[in-house]
């Protein structure tokens, strides 16, 4: 059976669509996908491969997410598809980001009655990036909302203004990565600023709790100078967050050494001097 979901955010140009969800605004021509390789036009109209093809699905500590401050010591019903509008080459889910997995169909209404039957106060839209399946994300949302249940995104915070305000008022709380500081940097990894995904974290805090994780990673976020300046913005933008620094471990196509735990030490020491709370990652 073919599940199809007509797309939500783009607009057409004779046979071709340009989608409007996510600052790359791929033009793309009939039969064909954007970036992210799950949206797909058919005969002029856009069309989201992905929708209710669920790749993972399970019940974690909040902590995982990571949320630190924000429903202490509860469970989450977290669950994601595949796709992603990034390329890093040291992907932690590559096999449901960068390759098509197994899935199951899933419908958003499955996925409530199964936050109910396993009694989580709150649904993850996360594992791949979840603005890629946004229309299956936006659905459950609203439908989460209307049981009591709360609603986390976790994201690389590349999505366009107005899905991202669409959404907010189902969103209760969101973990927004961000994974370098400089633009040269985002274009390997598949974005195109730092810029655009501060002004998501800006706009999310003004709606919902927000946390951003940092992977440090060699060559891509190892600079303690251009690290400081990266904080400076980011306290502009959100001057309050919960910061969490990850350490980084070889995957996928990235083959450099583990970043040394005394930089790890260092970094959460400048990260100190501008939040408050900071927290290392993976560094047991
Ligand atoms: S969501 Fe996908 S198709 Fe749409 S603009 Fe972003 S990468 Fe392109």
């Amino acid at each position: 059976m073919i599940i199809m979901k007509k797309a939500m955010y783009y607009t057409s140009e004779k046979k071709n669509v340009i989608c409007l969800l996510c600052p790359h605004k791929c033009e793309i021509a009939d039969n064909h996908t954007g970036r992210c390789k799950v949206r797909k036009n058919i005969g002029g109209e856009l069309f989201a491969e992905n929708y209710s093809k669920v790749s993972s699905i399970g019940v974690d500590p909040i902590e995982k997410k990571p949320l630190f401050h924000w429903r202490e010591n509860s469970k989450i019903l977290s669950f994601g598809s595949y796709g992603c509008n990034f390329s890093c080459a040291f992907c932690q889910n590559y096999a449901i980001s960068m390759e098509k997995p197994k899935t199951h169909i899933i419908k958003p209404e499955e996925i409530i009655e199964l936050a109910l039957q396993y009694n989580t106060p709150s649904i993850a839209y996360t594992y791949n990036e979840p603005t890629v399946f946004y229309e299956m994300m936006f659905e459950t949302a609203v439908v989460a909302k209307e049981k009591n249940i709360d609603n986390v995104i976790v994201t690389n915070g590349f999505i366009n203004k107005e899905p991202l305000l669409n959404i907010l008022p189902y969103i209760d709380a969101m973990n927004i990565d961000l994974k370098t500081y400089s633009d040269e940097n985002y274009k390997k990894l598949g974005g195109i600023s730092v810029q655009h995904i501060l002004d998501t974290i800006a706009i999310a805090n003004e709606h919902c709790h927000l946390e951003v994780t940092m992977l440090m990673v060699p060559k891509i976020m190892d600079d303690c100078e251009e690290f400081e300046n990266l904080l400076i913005r980011l306290k502009q933008a959100a001057p309050k967050i919960v910061i969490h620094l990850s350490r980084y471990f070889p995957r996928y196509n990235y083959n450099e050494p583990a970043t040394d735990i005394l930089l790890m030490q260092k970094f959460k020491e400048t990260a100190n001097r501008y939040f408050e709370k900071v927290y290392l990652g993976n560094v047991r």
